[in-house]
């Protein structure tokens, strides 16, 4: 089934099924009906920047509506994959210009590898000013601990912000911050994509994030999907508890 992803102009149709998850998306944004995806499944989603962003979601697979087995070994109707919006650059781009025209000027933007790398980079890249544009480096987990390596380096009084793709528990982001600031550089703010805390996680600096989630999750024994006999999913995968 053709479909094509218009990020830049904003809403297209799109028909989806709540029920059966991302079903093929008919794209059309001259000529097609504006219709809205459903929104049956969509209560726990508290703020979206924009109906725009919450779309792309839908259209990429990204947000999925079933029975899934979370990685806490809760269940839930919803799951969020930002791997899938994000395999998309022009996507990609268009996050990373609408985080970075949240954030103040920088001289580094810092992601925790993997989830970070694009759209720290892509931040990054839209931030760029003439004679003013902050660098991209990544840190790795190095026997568990937060570190930089591969040569990058950061100097003391130099500002940076912090990158993300998902805040859960906002833990790889407050590790990447503490060795920022061991190395004498001042992190003016974080940002992510997908903010799942419903907002709660306070990293001591400014956050921002184009989406904010409240995650409904039910414990196993006590599922009202389980009960209905629905299949249980484990989707995606995030084998380390980063995040
Ligand atoms: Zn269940």
């Amino acid at each position: 089934m053709a479909r094509h992803l218009d990020p830049i102009d904003g809403p297209t149709a799109c028909h989806l099924d709540p029920i059966d998850g991302p079903m093929a998306c008919h794209l059309d944004p001259i000529n097609g009906p504006m219709a809205r995806p459903t929104q049956a499944a969509a209560a726990a989603i508290v703020n979206f920047v924009s109906d725009s962003v919450m779309q792309i979601f839908r259209e990429t697979g990204a947000y999925l509506t079933g029975h899934f087995r979370l990685t806490s070994g809760l269940h839930s109707n919803e799951y969020l994959q930002c791997a899938l919006v994000l395999q998309h650059p022009a996507v990609a781009e268009r996050f990373g210009r609408e985080l970075g025209a949240q954030l103040p000027a920088c001289d580094v933007v810092a992601s925790p590898a993997v989830g970070g790398l694009i759209i720290g980079h892509e931040v990054a890249r839209a931030m760029a000013r003439p004679g003013a544009s902050p660098r991209f480096i990544f840190m790795e987990r190095d026997n568990g601990k937060m570190t930089l390596r591969r040569g990058f380096s950061v100097q003391p009084g130099e500002r940076a912000v912090v990158i993300e793709d998902v805040v859960t528990t906002g833990g790889s982001t407050r590790e990447v911050i503490e060795v920022l600031r061991q190395a004498g550089v001042q992190v003016v703010a974080a940002g992510s994509v997908i903010d799942r805390s419903g907002g709660t996680v306070d990293l001591g600096v400014p956050r921002v994030a184009l989406a904010t989630l409240t995650v409904v999750t039910h414990a196993p024994e006590d599922c009202p999907l389980c009960r209905q006999g629905i299949p249980v999913v484990k989707p995606g995968s995030r084998p380390t508890a980063a995040g």
